[in-house]
């Protein structure tokens, strides 16, 4: 007989509780606080049914993992176009907060480096829109695609935003070069009330499911974005999505993803399912080690390499 899916994803994080490998974030006060040992994951499939198994309801701060929805919103209300003169689609091969800039158009090399994401931050809404309205838009949409009210931790983004010299420096270069055309404070403030947005990996596997389907939200049933512009944001992902290890993780585990420095990291499998799994401690490239174990695991056990031929 087959294992069930449930028992399944428990007998998953078990095998790998007794991992304590990497550390917790510490350049953002609050997550170094957080409790290493939580650990939990959810899978959502494009036809609305969640598995869920240990932590699975814990909220935590989305940080990076909100870089390629807020991009989807930012392609929605400006165009592509617009978008891709602002930010390119090329893998950076380097760290998230990297300062770095595509040479010749100084553009960010891509929307989940923190130089991109936080372009497209600005780019929310329109052309007049100020830090409320960016900020709004962000924690609506990112509430319809998880079919419940999202809430921003304040604690988390004062923390932040106390020491947010890097993200700062990033932006500020961005105004040198013409990419970003307001205000820098603001633009930062924006972006990190964005990534302070509080999810489950229930949230997370809702939120990459929708992406999976195409852009209908498979438990509400509402279209939130365009076939094309889902296609285009898993595309990005699975190019960029895991910093400097993009490449390790594309070949070994073959699913496109988006890891966040509070320990959360999305998946999903186009025309499958969305996955969201959170353990708090990080490895060497910022993205959360049990998570990643997680993610091989499925991978192998469950034939979700994008690549399987099997
Ligand atoms: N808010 C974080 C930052 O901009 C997000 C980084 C991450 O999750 O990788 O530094």
């Amino acid at each position: 007989m087959k294992t069930p899916v449930p028992d399944y994803l428990d007998e998953v994080l078990d095998s790998l509780r007794a991992d304590t490998g990497g550390a917790n974030a510490d350049y953002i006060p609050e997550l170094a606080e957080a409790d290493p040992e939580r650990f939990g994951m959810a899978l959502t499939t494009t036809l609305g049914r969640t598995y869920a198994a240990g932590d699975a309801d814990t909220e935590f701060s989305i940080q990076s993992i909100s870089k390629p929805f807020a991009y989807a919103a930012a392609v929605i209300d400006r165009g592509l176009d617009r978008v891709l003169d602002a930010v390119g689609v090329e893998p950076s091969g380097e760290a998230f907060n990297e300062l770095s800039l595509e040479g010749g158009t100084h553009r960010p090399m891509n929307p989940m480096i923190n130089a991109g994401a936080i372009t497209t931050h600005a780019l929310l809404v329109g052309p007049d829109a100020g830090q409320d309205d960016r900020v709004d838009r962000a924690v609506a949409f990112f509430s319809r695609l998880a079919g419940r009210d999202l809430q921003i931790d304040e604690r988390v983004c004062a923390s932040e935003l106390a020491s947010a010299h890097r993200n700062l420096a990033i932006a500020h270069m961005l105004r040198t070069y013409g990419i970003l055309d307001r205000d820098v404070p603001s633009v930062v403030e924006g972006y990190t009330r964005q990534c302070s947005i509080l999810v489950s990996v229930r949230d997370l596997s809702v939120m990459a499911a929708t992406l999976a389907t195409g852009g209908i939200q498979p438990v509400t049933g509402e279209r939130v974005m365009a076939p094309d512009i889902a296609q285009h944001v898993m595309a990005v992902m699975a190019a960029a999505g895991m910093y400097d290890a993009a490449g390790d993780w594309l070949t070994r585990v073959g699913i496109p993803a988006k890891s966040g420095v509070a320990g959360g990291i999305v998946g999903v499998l186009p025309d499958l399912v969305g996955i969201g799994t959170f353990s708090p401690r990080l490895d060497s490239h910022g993205n959360s080690r049990r998570g990643r174990l997680v993610f091989e695991r499925l991978s192998r056990d469950m034939g979700m390499h994008l690549f399987s031929s099997a």
